[in-house]
């Protein structure tokens, strides 16, 4: 990758095939792989992502809203697509476009059954979402009769699978919670499939649940942000390389003298002499305003220039006082040297929310395979 001439985000492929594999490696050959592309990818570009994927022999793709899964589908992409939280007033769509959706409430089960019927669907796949603590999508163990019963009585639809999702599965200190969901998960599944008479592919497990908990792998786990390129842990960042490499360059330099300011709101008052460069990436770009004043900063020529007051909606002020730099120079916000993760920390955040962040303004130029 030359130099940039304008806010740019990198994508990797070889670091995602890399990411790929190595999530692979820490589960069984049977079990299936399901990559989640979600949010664009994570921010990236989730048809170059799924295809890639797809190519790599991913068993499955996740996305949250059927609108998502469309566009894979308009791009081509064959592989099973689950959607996580689709709302019935997609449905037709996501019969049109073969979308396999999550089903989890009796109210999105009745819905579902009363489109698919109007559809005359015979065995449409779709996979039941169990609540085990997380508390935010998911029947509960009192629905397990109605599920099979509604299933086994309406032969238009299929459960394919059955999955559950861990609250905390990156943080060690909730190990006997995750534990007790992972119980919890067995026993529901083994009531659904008691009830249906056959046996529901399983999942529970995301990408710290790949790393923490691989003995609940199941005959399926779903991961995101570590084929991205981040663990939630510094060991197994260090194994993985973030896909997505987010430059920009400096548009002007400014020498600011003492008690002048930097930005609206007059947010940098400077106490001596600096000199500061102003690059073409803001809020609207997904820096958001809790990077200013300091709390984010960008690599200049190998040096860190903290953003001065605060982040406006096409542009940011560094200081790059003492930094060697010329108009033209290139900034890297995150990637392959500073990670997102370590960009995000900085503002009280984490990779997912600076990631998912970025908006589609940004310039994509894919390299690697
Ligand atoms: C987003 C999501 C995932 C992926 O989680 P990562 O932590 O990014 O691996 C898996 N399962 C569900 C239900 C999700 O919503």
């Amino acid at each position: 990758m030359g130099k940039v001439g304008e806010t740019t985000l990198i994508l990797d492929l070889d670091s995602l095939e890399h990411n790929y594999n190595y999530l692979r490696a820490k589960i069984k050959p049977e079990t299936k792989f399901l990559g989640v592309v979600k949010a664009f990818a994570y921010g990236s570009d989730m048809v170059t992502i799924a295809q890639k994927l797809e190519q790599l022999g991913a068993d499955y793709l996740a996305v949250a809203y059927v609108s998502e899964g469309v566009l894979l589908r308009k791009a081509g992409i064959k592989t099973p697509i689950l959607v996580l939280h689709p709302l019935a007033s997609n449905f037709d769509d996501l019969m049109a476009y073969r979308l396999e959706p999550s089903i989890y409430s009796r109210n999105i089960l009745n819905q579902f059954l009363e489109a698919a019927k109007v559809q005359k669907q015979k065995n449409y796949p779709i996979h039941i979402k169990f609540n085990t603590g997380l508390n935010r999508l998911g029947f509960s163990e009192n629905d397990v009769e109605f599920i099979a019963k509604e299933t086994l009585q309406n032969g238009c639809i299929k459960i394919v699978s059955a999955f559950s999702h861990l609250a905390a599965s990156e943080d060690k200190n909730e190990r006997d919670f995750s534990l007790k969901q992972i119980e919890s998960f067995k026993k529901l599944s083994n009531a659904l499939k008691d009830s249906l008479g056959y046996a529901p592919m399983r999942h529970m497990l995301n990408t710290s649940g790949i790393i923490n908990y691989p003995e609940a792998q199941f005959e399926m786990v779903r991961s995101g942000i570590g084929l991205y390129g981040y663990g939630n842990q510094t060991e197994v960042d260090a194994q993985l390389k973030p896909v997505a490499t987010l430059k920009t360059i400096i548009s002007q330099i400014h020498h600011i003298d003492a008690n002048e300011s930097v930005g609206y709101n007059r947010a940098f008052k400077s106490s001596r002499p600096i000199k500061s460069a102003t690059l073409p990436i803001g809020h609207a770009d997904g820096i958001g305003r809790q990077y200013g004043k300091g709390k984010g900063f960008v690599t200049i020529n190998n040096h860190k220039a903290p953003i001065l007051g605060n982040v406006c909606m096409d542009m940011i002020m560094v200081d790059v006082t003492g930094i060697d730099c010329k108009e033209g120079d290139e900034a890297t916000v995150f990637g392959t040297e500073k990670s997102a993760e370590k960009f995000a920390l900085g503002a009280g955040t984490i990779s997912y929310e600076i990631l998912t962040a970025i908006s589609q303004r940004v310039k994509r130029v894919v390299t690697g395979a």
